[in-house]
């Protein structure tokens, strides 16, 4: 008998509407299926049904079950298991090397760090996953709403977001403690500035300071007066309130006079050869 590891966030989903919501919102493409953390295989057994997919589960013991339960699905090619922290693999910037559609129930404890990833990876097109509640309306949330971070401006970034239902506890076993979600993100462009991620831990580094406080500390006071009045920004602006267009837009302006300056001080500069 299978135990569920703590550690490996196994929390196996065993409704059968569940499973079929996640299949009926899974994206109308060619792509293949990645599946990270197929457990037990139950929902990799339903996406099979329509695609081929690659499943990366990091626990040996499930591998084992894996192997025995889809052995001829691997058999065939229609299955590939890949046995492993799914981190690891993901060292350069593609998972794998062709387009993909990601849909999982993640592990929580790295679920963020995995959709982040998937956000940054060019093979990947859309992302259909289950993770905490709270961490879904983190990355579905709108400028305005509280709950509006850092994640919600990543998200809608590089395409567009939805939250599309709520997962109760009893669905899952062993059953977690919180609530989770079904989160959708249908992937139009990529984030390809690591830049601009940094740029927006100092942006939210006090989510309920003013906007114009947190960017100072990291980027000077009079620079960042000056952008706010150049694009006619209240110096009221609180980090929830801006929208994603304004995050861009400052980071451009950011970007530009960083860039003008070290020009100016490379002209000023001396030339010690010389
Ligand atoms: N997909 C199954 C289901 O819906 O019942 C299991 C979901 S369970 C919430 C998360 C799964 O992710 C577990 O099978 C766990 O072992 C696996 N896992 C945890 N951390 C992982 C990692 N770093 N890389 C790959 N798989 C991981």
């Amino acid at each position: 008998m299978i135990v569920a590891k703590k550690r490996f966030g196994q929390n196996f989903l065993k409704d059968r509407a569940v499973l079929d919501r996640i299949i009926q919102s899974m994206p109308k493409s060619d792509r293949k299926i990645v599946e990270i953390g197929p457990g037990l295989g139950d929902l990799t057994q339903r996406l099979l049904e329509h695609k081929d997919v690659i499943a990366f589960e990091i626990d040996r013991d499930l591998c084992a079950h894996l192997r025995r339960r889809f052995a001829q699905e691997i058999e065939s090619g229609r299955l590939e298991l890949v046995c492993g922290d799914v981190l690891e693999q993901w060292h350069s910037g593609s998972l794998i090397d062709e387009p993909y559609d990601l849909v999982a129930n993640l592990p929580y404890y790295v679920a963020t760090n995995i959709v982040l990833k998937a956000l940054g990876d060019p093979n990947c097109h859309n992302i259909l996953v289950m993770l905490q509640k709270e961490v879904a309306q983190k990355f579905a949330a709108h400028p305005g709403e509280r709950e509006f971070s850092s994640l919600g401006v990543l998200a809608q970034s590089v395409g567009k977001v939805a939250k599309l239902f709520i997962v109760k506890p009893t669905s899952f076993h062993p059953a977690p403690k919180v609530d989770s979600a079904v989160l959708l993100i249908a992937k139009e462009r990529n984030l390809d500035d690591p830049a601009f991620m940094d740029f927006l831990k100092v942006a939210f580094a006090q989510p309920r300071k003013r906007l114009m406080k947190n960017l100072a500390v990291g980027y000077g006071k009079e620079r960042i007066q000056s952008i706010f009045a150049d694009l006619g920004l209240q110096e009221t602006l609180r980090p929830h309130e801006a929208t994603t267009s304004i995050y861009h837009q400052i980071h451009a302006r950011l970007k530009e006079t960083i860039d003008g300056d070290q020009r100016e001080q490379e002209h000023s500069d001396p030339d010690p050869k010389s």
